[in-house]
């Protein structure tokens, strides 16, 4: 059977060719379903113009659209299970990560929720006692939301919650890969009373779908998560349209190991940054800088523990990194491990797909950790998105940021040491929009999250992510029995 969408409200075939969603580890056909055509494109617009401008949800009481949010995430917490299993056949994460996906998405609704609920007003500071200004907030409208396929449910709920928490509509074109997680999403928003036309969720190809959402004229504001060269594209529409985007991008974070890191702990934090998610993250720990001083003993301890990682079936307990999203990924990853060779890097370990067993059946690719190459090599420089680790090996601190910084991404930085002071220094100097120090990969809903330079721009996430979705408007009250001059 052809699973429907969720178009304005309504659940039915898309005109768009249909689509198949498979089970990275082995291939399996998860499910079948249509996908949006530029038709539906245009009437789930024309319905989330009409839903977020009906006095029911444009006057609703911020603890009414709190409410929503509030039931969904308890949905959410009530099927984390169910959810965490489709999100694992979707992108085949194990399911220990995809547990914590689907509870991270439940505390993004209800940080949302109270957000919005406690979202104040300000009287802005006046020098004229004869009127008074308050500063407000108010929706931008129509929302179009996009989603890679390496975390969907988390990324997709930290647009979908602030956009509706202020008072907007959202259309979600998810990754063409991973659509399951956000049409279950749907499903649990209708359930918790979200009035039609506000969400919809529109499957189908970024070049057709994703195009026809930013270019429609009333299409306000675009929220994308993707490759940099694709945020650019968009940067360049909405610029076009004046419109505000938030674009969250690519990276290839810098990981440095101080001479007075603890070893242990360094070398445990530095696997898990790169290697959880089978590195396919924006803020994979991807360029290793490692002080001389340490280096031989944290090479030695790095390398046991990668090469202990377990590589298998991701709905196997136990499991630390599962398959690739896919075959053509697996290739480009292949391919950034030639250039390494090429380069004259060294490959310490893994290096060669996994094709052992069942192996065979997906695509697999181990734990693989270059050295040899300075920071101006292509791999130390491009996005790989895998399980790919490259080594540096430094003596100097000014050295160290200068190399640490050279990159045109900017997302995020692992510092280990135990000098607090110098490690806050080090934190400061790095240009970039997170960074974890003695760390790596912790996320807190309220902390806003971000990049510089081309890893994106504007934040998700904190307070201020409700802001992302609203325009502001001064208003001035005369307070004065003459309120101009001219009417003395
Ligand atoms: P991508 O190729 O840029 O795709 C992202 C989304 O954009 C997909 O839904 C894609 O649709 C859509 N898209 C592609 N072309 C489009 C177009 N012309 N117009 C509108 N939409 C379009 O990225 P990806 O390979 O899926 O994801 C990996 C990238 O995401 C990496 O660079 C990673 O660092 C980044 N990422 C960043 C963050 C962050 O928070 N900074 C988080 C996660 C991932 P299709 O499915 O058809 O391709």
């Amino acid at each position: 059977m052809v699973r429907p969408i969720f178009i304005g409200g309504e659940w039915r075939q898309g005109r768009g060719p249909i689509s198949v969603s498979r089970f990275p580890a082995d291939g399996s056909v998860n499910a079948e379903l249509s996908t949006a055509s530029r038709e539906d494109v245009e009437e789930a617009v024309q319905a989330a113009e009409r839903a977020w401008r009906a006095p029911s949800w444009r006057q609703a009481l911020p603890h009414q659209r709190a409410a929503i949010l509030y039931k969904v995430a308890d949905l959410i917490e009530a099927r984390l299970e169910q959810l965490a299993a489709l999100q694992t056949r979707d992108n085949g994460k194990p399911l220990a990560e995809t547990r914590g996906l689907v509870a991270s998405a439940a505390g993004t609704a209800r940080y949302f929720a109270a957000a919005c609920e406690t979202l104040d007003e300000q009287l802005t500071s006046q020098r004229a006692a004869d009127f008074m200004t308050l500063s407000v907030h108010e929706p931008i409208g129509v929302v179009a939301a996009i989603t890679p396929w390496n975390s969907p449910i988390a990324s997709e709920m930290q647009k979908i919650a602030p956009a509706l928490a202020g008072g907007n509509a959202v259309l979600l074109k998810p990754a063409d890969a991973t659509p399951l997680a956000a049409l279950e999403l749907a499903r649990l928003f209708e359930e918790a009373g979200l009035p039609k036309g506000l969400l919809s969720i529109l499957p189908g190809r970024g070049s057709v779908v994703g195009d026809a959402l930013v270019r429609h004229p009333l299409v306000r504001k675009i929220s994308f998560t993707g490759g940099t060269n694709t945020g650019r594209s968009l940067a360049h529409i909405a610029a076009d349209k004046l419109i505000p985007t938030s674009l969250e991008l690519g990276g290839k974070s810098p990981t440095i190991v101080l001479e007075d890191a603890d070893i242990e702990l360094a070398a445990k934090g530095v696997v898990y940054g790169i290697f959880s998610s089978a590195g396919q993250a924006c803020i994979a720990g991807s360029r290793l800088f490692v002080h001389g001083a340490v280096y031989e003993r944290f090479m030695e301890r790095l390398l046991t523990l990668t090469r202990e990682l377990r590589v298998g079936h991701p709905e196997q307990d136990g499991t630390h990194m599962g398959p690739l999203i896919s075959e053509a990924h697996l290739q480009s990853v292949a391919d950034y491990v030639a250039l390494a060779r090429e380069e004259g890097g060294e490959v310490l370990c893994g290096g060669e797909r996994l094709s052992e067993g069942t192996l065979a059946n997906g695509s697999f690719y181990p734990p693989t950790i270059i050295t040899g190459l300075n920071n101006g090599a292509r791999v130390c420089q491009e996005e790989i998105f895998g399980p790919v680790l490259v080594v540096i090996r430094f003596e100097d601190e000014a050295d160290l940021l200068g190399q640490a910084n050279d990159s045109i991404f900017g997302l995020a930085a692992g510092i280990w040491s135990e000098d607090f002071r110098r490690a806050w220094r080090l934190a400061r100097r790095l240009e970039c929009g997170t960074v974890w120090i003695n760390t790596y990969k912790k996320f807190s809903v309220s902390a806003p999250f971000g990049g510089y330079k081309e890893s994106g721009l504007g934040r998700e996430k904190g307070r201020e992510g409700v802001l992302a979705y609203m325009q502001q408007k001064s208003i001035y009250v005369g307070l004065s029995d003459t309120p101009n001059p001219w009417c003395c």
